[in-house]
């Protein structure tokens, strides 16, 4: 249907649906069941059944299979089925953690999915997104992305970025008249707005016209992805890594193979170890367990209130070096209230104030006016009646005005029946003021002040104007003082510029406020027009107290080699005091938006460094400043909540996006969302990112170091003259069952107690940076020496045992491994035995299965193991315990040696 081609109220009787009323109940569940989830479907879930099937189909599992047919073929049954076995219990727990990770990262999409207020049953409502259906009447402002199709029923300067569609990036005036002729395109159907753009500017009612597949961006099968799983660095890595390795692995295979055959080993017996080596040497799945072990961690995120949206970003949140973040409501409570009025002649703080001497003093000269000022340029809604249920609503600023007009007596409500409002500039960042435009009323109703002055003047309407008192006194050019207009001299300018520095040195926002009678209705809105040639009439000074938890978070940012920046669109005062309170500015310099405007890159980058504080900047200031950041080689982390912060956000290493008063468009383009708009959030992101980092590499040296102990073993053998030391089977238990378990409890280790005591680690950092890459090579040596002394002794002293005593002290030494490197640098006894019960679990869990294999004699014929006296499981144990009291002396001597570890052990205690 072309439904552009139509008047409103046509496409409204099609879809049978009404601007005031919208769809009912029935009607709803009706089109649920035509028309499906407005979803599109491109971006699904990964399907259970792939997930399994890619258990099976990985290059590993292919050759065990393979070596099983083999067997098979070769009549060699029991083999056969050992090893089939072993690929259907690892592809059952392969399958197991990836469907968990997928459940994750499907959870997260649930909630990225924005919200979008409908009207249904003659009520708005704000739903998910994938709730809409045809007929569905939604409500579009400014920062909100159109979830649907829609035809546009009414706008007021409704202004839409369609780029997603039509690759056009200036926003686009939308309007509801119908548009003749069939082939319009995308970019000029101008009543329409389609899913995947987003509203800019104004507000428009509209009514959905297609959901799901059956919209524009639906038919090009496009998505923009609610929570992108593009592969990360670190998997990027780690799979370039695996091919390198694999590359080693197959040429010690292959050394391993020639020489046992020239040691006259059976040739089916080297061909099934050589492939049980290659198995064991290729860490094939260590992207998949990143993957697993961030999609995890972005759920555990989620229960400290982050929301994160791309997967990479968990893991680029632990290299954080700088967080930028606003002030209101992130550093701040976002609860504003007016503490004190400065009029041009008098300040009046309103702590000290009854309610009586306040309703004497809305009589003063100046005093009704700026009130009138405070009330009427204002969006809030603030109810007349104080019963419990309705409380005022609006952006905390302007209730913060509506309420200390209330508190004197001036009912915004009142005031808005007797000046009804002809039209309105909204405010923006860049402009930092708001302009409204009111009828005035003959009589003196309300403001006796205010109707005499446009009775004087001639003026049948007036411009009210509020913003940051610095910005009004430019752009004005009298005072209202003693009852009357004086012009705003030098004196003046510098009393009330004094005065405002006054109260923004104590913490407030100053607000200034000014009229400017008008001759006639404006027919041009232009903000430049109106807002000039104002009279000035006084400001309002407005707290916002820090948030309790920020100080602490400050410090713990300080503490981990993180710098906090506040970048805010306050006066630099304001900020300072703001900063002052929570520990941010230090020995930092503030940089205004105006000198950031001149500045060349160069010496913006030069000043990066130790400016602590932005003030007075706009939305685009944000970009050059992570850009200078960047180029000193920060990864940065920037908080945004407007349409215009999106490029910030986009460009920003981590972009955060605030869950509460964010609009859609910054949700959109942020990398993680904070569900309760607060700085302490962002620093426990950041914890979490580090954790999970931490535990990968743990992860990665407990395994690799496994296969590094199994192929010294299988490498050196041969120059002691000993046979094959570990049978095929046996390699194949000890890499796909006994290991696995231990692995993925070191995957949940809890964080270190010096997680946020020491600096971020680089992002390009290697995994083997940091000692793991020796470690992986000589304590893997060191436990392919011990097993192999051990055995080699029992094979020389003509024990049947020795393979039996060989393999069980391997897999005893490869637990007593994974208890040490529990932590990197800290003992276990000082980290706690208890304080990872999975991996007691998991270790527990894997010593039965080990001690089931020697015993049992079922699995000791599969297995070629023998019954190992308790004498000789006593000597095993001893021997391999041995592995962990090297590791605890390698991290002692760290310990002595690092001055960092030692001062964070005294911050510890
Ligand atoms: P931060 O960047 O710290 O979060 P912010 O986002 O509140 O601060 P802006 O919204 O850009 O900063 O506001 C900048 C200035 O504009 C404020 O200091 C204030 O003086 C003024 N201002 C804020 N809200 C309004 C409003 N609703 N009407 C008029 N002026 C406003």
């Amino acid at each position: 249907m072309k439904w552009h081609q139509f008047e409103a109220a046509a496409v409204l009787r099609e879809l049978n649906s009404g601007l005031t009323t919208g769809l009912s109940d029935a009607e709803i569940e009706r089109r649920i069941k035509q028309y499906g989830r407005n979803e599109l479907i491109v971006n699904a879930v990964k399907n259970p059944w792939l997930i399994l099937w890619e258990q099976f189909t990985s290059l590993m599992a292919v050759i065990l299979i393979l070596a099983a047919v083999v067997s098979a073929i070769l009549a060699d049954y029991a083999d056969a089925l050992a090893i089939s076995a072993i690929v259907i219990i690892n592809a059952i727990i392969g399958f197991s953690h990836e469907f968990r990770a997928e459940k994750a990262i499907a959870a997260l999409k649930k909630l990225a999915v924005p919200l979008v207020r409908v009207r249904r049953n003659g009520l708005v409502q704000e739903l998910p997104s994938y709730h809409l259906v045809p007929g569905d009447i939604v409500l579009l402002e400014a920062g909100n992305v159109v979830a649907a199709d829609c035809r546009l029923l009414e706008v007021a300067d409704l202004q839409a970025q369609e780029s997603a569609l039509t690759g056009e990036s200036a926003s686009i005036k939308k309007t509801t008249a119908a548009l003749s002729g069939s082939d319009v395109q995308i970019g000029d159907r101008l009543n329409m707005v389609f899913m995947g753009t987003f509203i800019v500017a104004g507000l428009g009612q509209a009514v959905v016209t297609g959901t799901g597949m059956n919209t524009e961006l639906g038919q090009i099968a496009t998505m923009i992805q609610k929570v992108d799983r593009e592969e990360t660095p670190l998997q990027r890595r780690l799979g370039q890594l695996g091919k390198r390795l694999a590359v080693l692995a197959l040429l010690l295979v292959a050394l391993i193979f020639t020489v046992g055959l020239l040691r006259g080993e059976e040739l089916r017996l080297m061909l099934l170890t050589a492939v049980s080596i290659g198995v064991a040497a290729i860490p094939e799945g260590l992207p998949t367990v990143v993957m697993i072990a961030l999609a995890l961690g972005a759920q555990r995120m989620l229960t400290r209130k982050a929301l994160v949206r791309k997967l990479p970003a968990v893991e680029t949140l632990g290299s954080v070096t700088v967080i930028c973040s606003d002030k209101t409501g992130t550093l701040t409570q976002n609860r504003m209230k007016v503490a004190a009025i400065q009029l041009v002649d008098r300040r009046i703080d309103l702590d000290q104030n009854s309610n009586q001497a306040k309703s004497d003093q809305r009589n003063q000269p100046g005093m009704g006016i700026l009130l009138a000022g405070c009330a009427l340029c204002n969006d809030a809604f603030v109810p007349k009646n104080s019963d419990a249920a309705s409380v005022p609503l609006g952006d905390p600023t302007e209730t913060a005005l509506a309420v200390v007009a209330s508190e004197f007596g001036v009912w915004k409500s009142d005031l808005d029946s007797s000046f009804p409002r002809i039209g309105a500039i909204q405010f923006t960042s860049e402009r930092k003021c708001m302009t409204t435009v009111h009828q005035v009323p003959l009589t003196e109703a309300g403001v006796p002040e205010l109707t005499q002055i446009c009775k004087d003047a001639g003026a049948p309407c007036i411009a009210l104007t509020k913003g940051a008192a610095d910005v009004l006194l430019d752009i004005s050019d009298s005072i209202w003082i003693n009852a009357r207009i004086e012009p705003l001299n030098d004196d003046w300018r510098s009393r009330i510029s004094t005065n405002c520095n006054a109260m923004a040195q104590d913490g407030m926002r100053v607000l200034g406020h000014a009229f400017r009678p008008l001759l006639e209705v404006p027919t041009d809105w232009n903000p430049t027009l109106l807002e000039q040639k104002l009279t000035f009439i006084g400001s309002t000074g407005i707290i916002d107290p820090p948030r309790i938890e920020v100080s602490a978070a400050v410090a713990t940012c300080k503490a981990a080699g993180i710098r906090t920046v506040m970048i805010t669109g306050d006066h630099p005062l304001t900020a300072q005091s703001i900063a002052n309170q929570l520990g941010i500015s230090g020995s930092g310099r503030i940089l205004a938006g105006t000198d950031l405007g001149p500045m060349t890159d160069e010496s913006l980058e030069r000043l990066s460094d130790e400016t602590a504080v932005y003030a007075r900047v706009s939305p685009q200031h944000k970009l050059k400043i992570i850009q200078s950041l960047q180029r000193r080689g920060h990864i940065v982390a920037m908080t945004g909540d407007g349409v215009n912060d999106a490029p910030a956000l986009k460009k920003a290493d981590i972009g955060v996006a605030m869950g509460v008063v964010g609009t859609d468009v910054a949700k959109e383009a942020a990398d993680m969302v904070l569900l309760d708009d607060n700085f302490a959030t962002i620093v426990a992101a950041v914890e979490e990112g580090r954790v999970i980092y931490d535990n990968i590499r743990k992860f990665a040296k407990y395994i690799l170091t496994t296969n590094s102990a199994e192929i010294w073993v299988m490498l050196l053998a041969p120059l002691l003259g000993m046979p094959i030391p570990l049978l095929p089977l046996q390699i194949l238990w000890m890499n796909l069952i006994t290991d696995g378990f231990p692995a993925l409890a070191l995957g949940v280790e809890p964080a270190e107690r010096d997680i946020m005591l020491h600096p971020p680690h680089p992002p390009t950092e290697s995994l083997f940076s940091r000692g793991l890459g020796r470690h992986v090579l000589l304590v893997g040596l060191l436990m392919g020496l011990v097993s192999l002394s051990i055995g080699y002794y029992y094979w020389h002293s003509n024990d049947s045992n020795w393979r039996a005593v060989l393999f069980t002290t391997l897999t005893l030494s490869q637990m007593a491994h994974a208890l040490a490197v529990r932590s990197e640098r800290y003992s276990l006894f000082q980290i706690g035995i208890l304080s990872n019960q999975y991996l007691l679990v998991a270790l527990s869990l894997t010593i039965v299965l080990q001690l089931g294999l020697i015993y049992e004699p079922f699995l000791q014929s599969v297995f070629s193991t023998s019954a190992l006296p308790a004498w000789d499981l006593g000597i095993a144990v001893v021997v391999s315990s041995s592995i962990f009291w090297i590791v605890e002396l390698e991290k002692w001597v760290l310990r002595r040696n690092s001055p960092q570890i030692r001062a964070n052990m005294r911050i510890m205690e």
